[in-house]
């Protein structure tokens, strides 16, 4: 599979336009498509075939530029969770394994073509480049091209899927109706059943809202921010109310589309891979049990999939905003908070476990795992032969998979530290924090500071090197590594 960051979306293409590509698609289109929706009547209202033999496709060579450029600050796809196959005469299927994806080293989803269908906006979000009043570049697909797009892109087994967002241009109804367009066109004309996860615009009727989720995958509303106070002075168009109302419409509508199809298999389905958000962290004062207990109620009430955190891009020299010149994006921040929704969502804890008022934002050095077992060193050491479940999962070195392997293991006999690394036990993190058969291991001293100490240098390689970088879409490719 080729990666999309890989390949430079200019490279795509041109290399598509050398090919003729829209030949071929054409073949496959109604006549009269040139009657779009049109998102902007200066920028995309006369694309027919014509224009695209005529020079047209260096207008959308343009656009995909410039859309999928300002497309790789959102963080909020990921593909896991859905299975569905291809049916005859369709095109793609999603694999339950959630192997349609894959990410850049700081997380970004990367196999899915991930682009905005335009990036002009109504509104001016103090921390966003598409912000009204930012000077750059602005494009719009019409719901054709972008379809067309999408296809040849697939057909070439360059992305599996498609993450699509947008700027809110003409209003929030009208940019989400430019999206079911485009939605509807693969679904229906191309049969294209691959993977869609489509943003969801706050302030949308209900009905639009609705309309989009029959067609994409995974819907997601954008949270923007940790705070309301924060939402209103970076986001003065914006409300929270707006934002989470679709929220919990959307939970509703997966809630009723599942009880449809357990009593009717071919009932249609509503955001069948659920809904995310995404925050951007960084840019406003929060600290991270602020952001991980907001987190947490979002799991809790609008039962998420998946909360995404994005550290903060300098793109703007507001007065409300970090100073860009000696600023860093937080990434390794961002990457601590991913570490802690994990333990939020596969090792049950809680955020009010995690920190405190005392401790409210973690320890950069360590991860939150390791953080927590030190300030709660009373819990410790656990008796690998006979802690529950839930004891071994909050023992540094231990996972989810191998806690289930001792619990399976020990059935047959006791075990040994040396048994235990068989069994996948990262012996390094969690010798400090075992007994087996009542006995630590052999040799060993436990003291805070000491334990502390060689934690950090467990994780130092890690961290060690260059400074966090953010990455490029366009940087060149032999600095594009994916995980
Ligand atoms: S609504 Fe705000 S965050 Fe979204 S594209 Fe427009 S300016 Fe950016």
């Amino acid at each position: 599979m080729i990666s999309f960051l890989r390949l430079r979306p200019q490279e795509l293409c041109e290399a598509l336009l050398r090919g003729r590509f829209f030949d071929s698609l054409s073949a496959r289109s109604p006549e009269g498509s040139g009657a779009f929706f049109a998102l902007d009547q200066n920028i995309c209202s006369s694309y027919n075939g014509e224009k695209r033999e005529g020079g047209s496709g260096v207008e959308l060579l343009d656009k995909l530029t410039i859309l999928a450029d300002a497309a790789k600050y959102d963080a909020a796809c990921t593909s896991s969770g859905l299975d569905r196959s291809a049916r005859p005469g369709g095109l793609g299927s999603t694999l339950a394994a959630g192997c349609c994806h894959t990410f850049s080293a700081d997380g970004r989803c990367v196999t899915l073509l991930k682009v905005l269908m335009t990036n002009r906006c109504m509104y001016d979000c103090a921390y966003c480049v598409n912000r009204r009043s930012n000077d750059l570049p602005r494009a719009a697909f019409t719901p054709r091209e972008l379809a067309e797009l999408t296809i040849a892109f697939y057909r070439r087994n360059y992305i599996e899927g498609l993450f699509l967002s947008s700027a809110v241009w003409g209003g929030p109804d009208r940019t989400t109706e430019g999206m079911i367009e485009a939605l509807r066109l693969l679904r229906e004309e191309y049969g294209f059943y691959g993977y869609i996860h489509a943003k969801a615009i706050p302030g949308a009727d209900p009905l639009l809202t609705r309309r989009l989720g029959m067609l994409a995958d995974r819907l997601s509303v954008n949270i923007e921010l940790p705070s309301e106070e924060s939402l209103n002075r970076l986001c003065p168009d914006k409300e929270k109310g707006a934002i989470l109302a679709p929220m919990a419409q959307i939970r509703d509508g997966i809630r009723e589309s599942r009880g449809e199809l357990a009593k009717y298999r071919h009932a249609p389905r509503f955001a069948p891979a659920g809904q995310s958000t995404q925050m951007i962290i960084g840019a406003t004062p929060e600290s991270d049990r602020h952001i991980l207990t907001l987190t947490q109620a979002l799991y809790d009430k609008y039962k998420l999939k998946r909360v995404f955190y994005s550290a903060y891009m300098p793109v703007s020299d507001s007065a409300l905003l970090p100073a860009p010149r000696d600023f860093k994006p937080p990434l390794l921040r961002e990457h601590r908070l991913y570490q802690a929704d994990w333990l939020l969502r596969f090792y049950h804890f809680r955020a009010e476990e995690l920190l405190d008022d005392g401790a409210p934002n973690f320890d950069p050095r360590v991860d939150p795992k390791c953080s927590w077992a030190l300030r709660h060193l009373d819990f410790f050491p656990v008796e690998v032969n006979r802690a529950d479940y839930e004891t071994l999962l909050r023992v540094p070195g231990i996972g989810v998979r191998s806690a289930r392997r001792i619990l399976t293991a020990r059935r047959v006999g006791p075990l040994t530290f040396s048994g235990l690394k068989t069994l996948g036990v990262v012996l390094k993190r969690a010798q400090y924090f075992l007994t087996c058969s009542g006995k630590m291991l052999e040799g060993l001293r436990v003291n805070p500071d000491g334990v502390l100490r060689h934690l950090v240098a467990l994780e130092r390689p890690a961290l060690a090197g260059q400074e966090p970088e953010q990455l490029s879409l366009f940087a060149p490719a032999e600095r594009e590594g994916t995980a």
